[in-house]
Formats: structure tokens, C-alpha cells, sequence
């Protein structure tokens, strides 16, 4: 079992530690040939808009798509909740191919400015306690289809969605020691750490 993390740009490297952590083989994706090695992929936060240009005609973005379309378990975390969302509020990234699979509408930076990063708990489905997590710049889920299971909620909005294969929280897992969330995506894969 590996774990692919898409590093065109943003918080990849660490997801890689997270992973390293928790004993987990891991590769940085940033064409589409190393699509064939990994077995599941967490696309990081960072910028949406800086990497749907890095990944512009190298054909990465389509063939992900198929993948993920075929059932390639995947996690976007913020900016990777975006690049997986079906639809978003406005019009910024129309143009460049994006992944899409997840029922969702988001809002880009509806929960502030990079000053008005934040830190709550929040209570995840599952969970005995609750999971401290960090907004930055973070996209809102502002609506979502009857396939998409909510596992938090922070404020009346969905933070941590799941639509069968497809993963997506507004929040950044990968920051600070607490590896519940990475764990629970490793676990529907059947990995046990
Ligand atoms: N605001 C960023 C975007 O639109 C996402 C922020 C993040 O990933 N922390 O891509």
C-alpha cells in the first residue's frame, strides 16, 4: 500500500511526515505516470489557484479525474477540497482543469483572510474527543448532494465530508500531532495503523 501526496505546491510535505509518522509508504505526485504507482492520494491545502496553473497541460488533472472517477481513494484537504469540489461560488478557477468527483459547492476563502487563520475543535464523527482543527483561508461547504456523509461540522457548515471513495475537510489535518483524521482516511483503505 502507498500513499501518493500531489506536491505541485502547499502543505505536501507535511502530509509526508504525517505519514512517515504512522509507518505508511508515501511518493510526492506531480505527473501523471507517478499516478501509477500509489494506491490512494491526499491532495494538501496551499493555493488552488497556483496549482491548477503548475498542473495546466501536463495532463496530471484529467487522468487524475479517471482515477478518481474508478474509484482511486482520495483526501483534498483545503485547497484540495476546492480542486475536488463539483462546484464553487465564483468563477476564479474556470479554464483550468480541476479533479471534481465531490457533491459539494464551495466558497474560497469564505472563512477569512491568511490573519484571520483560526483553531477550534471540532467533534468528528467517531471520535471520543474532539479534533483541534486550523482554518487558513479556508473554503466553506456551502451546500452539499444526499451521497455526501458530513463527519464534522464546524458552525452549521460541513468541515470533513466523505462521498464513498472521495475525502474532503475545509481544515488542515496535518498540522500538529494529532494523526486521528489521517488515520481514519488509512483505515477505509483498510490499513492499520
Ligand atoms: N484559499 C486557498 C485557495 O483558495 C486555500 C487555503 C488553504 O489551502 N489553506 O486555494
Amino acid at each position: 500500500m502507498r500513499v501518493g501526496v500531489l506536491s505541485l505546491q502547499g502543505a505536501f510535505r507535511e502530509h509526508l511526515g504525517v505519514l512517515d509518522s504512522l509507518g505508511v509508504s508515501s511518493s510526492k505526485v506531480t505527473r501523471p505516470e507517478h499516478l501509477d504507482s500509489i494506491d490512494s492520494l491526499i491532495v494538501p491545502g496551499g493555493e488552488s489557484s497556483a496549482m491548477v496553473r503548475i498542473a495546466a497541460g501536463t495532463g496530471l488533472f484529467p487522468t487524475l479525474s479517471d482515477k478518481i472517477q474508478s474509484g482511486l481513494p482520495i483526501f483534498g484537504t483545503c485547497a484540495g477540497l476546492i480542486l475536488l469540489a463539483d462546484r464553487l461560488t465564483d468563477d476564479s478557477l474556470d479554464g483550468f482543469d480541476r479533479l471534481g468527483g465531490l457533491d459539494i459547492t464551495v466558497a474560497r476563502n469564505a472563512y477569512g483572510r491568511q490573519r484571520e487563520s483560526f483553531s477550534t475543535p471540532v467533534h468528528v464523527s467517531g471520535f471520543a474527543e474532539d479534533f483541534e482543527a486550523t482554518f487558513i483561508r479556508a473554503p466553506q461547504i456551502m451546500e452539499h448532494g444526499d451521497d455526501v456523509e458530513v463527519l464534522a461540522e464546524h458552525d452549521g457548515s460541513p468541515v470533513l465530508v466523505r462521498q464513498g471513495n472521495i475525502w474532503g475537510g475545509s481544515f488542515h489535518p496535518e498540522l500538529g500531532a494529532d494523526t486521528r483524521i489521517h488515520r481514519e482516511f488509512l483505515h477505509s483503505l483498510s490499513v492499520t495503523v
